[in-house]
């Protein structure tokens, strides 16, 4: 058994978001559904529909940063009640048996984890995502949103918060640190406040002098703009860590040559396009170049509390269903401050 419940459908790689509708399960006895109240855009959900990462199951309904109330909950379930305020990322099932979920690292399940979205469900189904009025989430892929934090400005949390506090955990932002951040998007302005918080020496590089201001008031320490060659003269050897958060290739190894001895950059933009890297640029100064997936689930709560407490919360702009196709053109056009919230009232209609 289904219910047919309003979203917001990706017909194919080329044709606009339309509101149509989507199915959910019926809620099984680990099961929490939970009625949707705001759901961020992030720009992978509009690479996968574009097909930048290969081809997609359509119709699709994407979505994955997703703050709700729980609605119904299943027999078994122990940590969620009805009326709880919670949230869905990037994930909603993985094996729960290998190494990596074995060590709280469910984003790098052996077996593969499931997605939010386009991906194939336990029961065969493909997952749809969060641009819809509700979702059906195993509870252990549930995570809860602590009453400090703006419900509004929550959702963009569940993917930018924690795709850039887990690098910046990982390779130990702090003081005595100094971060630079690449891109100021949904991910990159989360990066520029997480780092802050942790009390790291944060730089943004971001194309053009457009974003300085904000990037000030965000945070940062510094600001410089990558259009202007000289950057990367002053700024050589500068860095201890380097998180790039753009959605397109860069030049990757210019970028790399502003790390200081030991410095690590981290990939988290995902572009689909090849980016090169000589090898003397590494071996010069023992620099490393690595990559990171989102973050595990105890780790995602590990943030939403850490944002809590340190009174960060995402700088939004909030749209509706029916501005949806807008939206994305706007992503694409990195004219957002810093990420649209779909307010899933506007679907219900
Ligand atoms: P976004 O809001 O569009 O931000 C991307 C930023 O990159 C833009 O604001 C812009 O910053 C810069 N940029 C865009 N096009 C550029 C170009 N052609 N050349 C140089 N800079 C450019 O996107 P987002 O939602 O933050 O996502 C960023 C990337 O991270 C996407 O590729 C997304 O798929 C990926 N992602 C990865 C993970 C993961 O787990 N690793 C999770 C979520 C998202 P400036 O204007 O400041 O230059
Ligand atoms: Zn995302």
């Amino acid at each position: 058994m289904s219910t047919v419940i309003p979203a917001i459908v990706a017909p194919s790689a080329t044709d606009p978001l339309f509101t149509g509708t989507v199915e959910r399960r019926d809620v099984g006895a680990k099961d929490v559904r939970i009625d949707i109240r705001w759901a961020g855009i992030c720009h992978s959900d509009i690479h996968t529909v574009q097909g930048d990462w290969g081809p997609q199951p359509y119709p699709l309904t994407v979505g994955h940063e997703i703050v709700g109330t729980v609605a119904e909950v299943g027999s078994e379930v122990t940590n969620f009640a009805v009326g709880d305020r919670v949230g869905v990322g990037c994930l909603v099932n993985s094996c729960g048996e290998c190494a990596s979920c074995a060590a709280g690292a469910e984003q790098y399940c052996e077996n593969g984890a499931t997605g939010t979205y386009a991906a194939k469900d336990v029961d065969g189904t493909i997952t749809q995502g969060g641009y819809a009025t509700s979702v059906v989430v195993t509870e252990g892929f549930v995570l809860r949103v602590p009453e400090a934090i703006p419900f509004e400005k929550a959702a963009p949390l569940l993917c930018a918060g924690i795709t850039t506090y887990s690098p910046l955990r990982h390779w130990n932002a702090g003081p005595g640190k100094k971060v630079a951040v690449i891109g100021l998007g949904g991910l990159g302005h989360m990066a520029v406040k997480i780092a802050h918080a942790m009390g790291a020496e944060v730089t943004v590089l971001s194309r053009s002098e457009a974003k300085r201001d904000d990037a000030l008031k965000l945070g940062a320490d510094h600001y410089f703009a990558t259009e202007d060659r000289e950057t990367f003269r002053t700024l050589r050897n500068e860095f201890d860590l380097i998180i790039n958060s753009v959605s397109a290739a860069i030049d990757l190894d210019a970028h790399l040559k502003l790390l200081a001895l030991d410095g690590t950059l981290v990939n988290v933009g995902a572009p689909s396009e090849p980016m090169g890297v000589r090898a003397g640029t590494l071996i010069g100064r023992r620099r490393s170049f690595a990559g990171s997936n989102i973050g595990g689930i105890a780790e995602t709560q590990e943030m939403l509390d850490f944002c809590a407490e340190h009174g960060i919360a995402p700088e939004v702009e909030i749209t509706s269903a029916d501005q949806v196709n807008e939206a994305w053109a706007r992503v694409l056009a990195s004219d957002v401050r810093y990420r649209f919230v779909i307010d899933i009232e506007t679907l219900r209609g």
